[in-house]
């Protein structure tokens, strides 16, 4: 998978912490931001944090490119409302062989992987076929085809075809979260319970928004990072190590 953060609000640490002081300022928001030191906008953003005070921090946006990732994957992702998307298009884009993930645990298990194998194959050869059979039968009886038609008849194969698709086709996607989406995001992904490549996808988005604003999500990560595990009796149980794991995160 490859996670990369392609753009993002400039100095975000200092709009926040200027968003946050206006209100309890007499003055502008422009002076606020020329007056504010850095090390004053960490304080003030750890105050805020401890405080819960977040709505300054839905001020600053992070936009990552993801590929290499699969359809379950992205299904999970875009189940976080609070978002922007915009996904490679099936109906559009023509994958004939497409690529497609194969989950670690199926990868170590030879008879498992070959199963694996044979179904993303007989899937690859159904949607050659059938997508193969719907455009001749648009095409039939026509005498002269245009090239705008050509590419229309594909359009309507392709979009049909691809319902026999599996869920481990291989996707692109770019995302934009506020901050405060990212860390209610990173509770919920970032923990044990999440599934492998969605925890993957979370871990990386960490990494890139910590480099650019450490304040803000230097307490992010699973939500036991902060206090008690949540999951109940579903926990993982592994606290200790998740907590180091994620205070030692660079
Ligand atoms: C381990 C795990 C297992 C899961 N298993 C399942 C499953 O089996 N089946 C399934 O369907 N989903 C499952 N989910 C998905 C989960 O139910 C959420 O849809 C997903 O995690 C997004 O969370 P969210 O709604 O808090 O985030 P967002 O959509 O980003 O929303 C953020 C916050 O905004 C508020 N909000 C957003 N929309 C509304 C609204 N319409 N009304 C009121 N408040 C709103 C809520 O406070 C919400 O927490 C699972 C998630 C996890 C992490």
């Amino acid at each position: 998978m490859r996670v990369e953060l392609i753009q993002y609000t400039p100095e975000p640490e200092k709009v926040v912490a200027s968003a946050a002081k206006l209100c309890y300022s007499p003055v502008g928001v422009s002076e606020i931001m020329e007056k504010l030191e850095d090390e004053s906008a960490e304080k003030f953003i750890r105050i805020l944090m401890k405080m819960g005070h977040m709505s300054p921090v839905e001020h600053v946006s992070f936009t990552f490119g993801i590929e290499g990732i699969s359809r379950v994957c992205t299904h999970q992702l875009v189940r976080h409302r609070i978002a922007s998307y915009s996904q490679q298009s099936q109906r559009y884009v023509k994958t004939d062989d497409f690529n497609y993930i194969v989950p670690p645990a199926i990868s170590e298990n030879p008879k498992a992987l070959a199963i694996f194998e044979e179904a993303m194959e007989n899937s690859r050869n159904a949607y050659k076929r059938i997508s193969g059979l719907l455009y001749d039968s648009y095409a039939e009886g026509a005498e002269e085809i245009t090239k705008r038609q050509m590419g229309a008849m594909e359009k309507k194969a392709i979009e049909d075809a691809r319902f026999v698709f599996p869920n481990a086709c291989e996707t692109k996607i770019v995302v934009t979260m506020n901050a405060r989406t990212l860390i209610h995001f990173f509770e919920q992904r970032c923990c044990n319970r999440a599934q492998w490549e969605i925890h993957g996808v979370a871990d990386e988005m960490l990494k890139c928004v910590k480099r650019v604003a450490p304040t803000i999500f230097e307490k992010s990560g699973p939500a036991c990072i902060k206090g008690p595990c949540p999951e109940g009796s579903m926990s993982c149980g592994m606290m200790d190590e998740v907590r180091l794991k994620y205070e030692n995160m660079v």
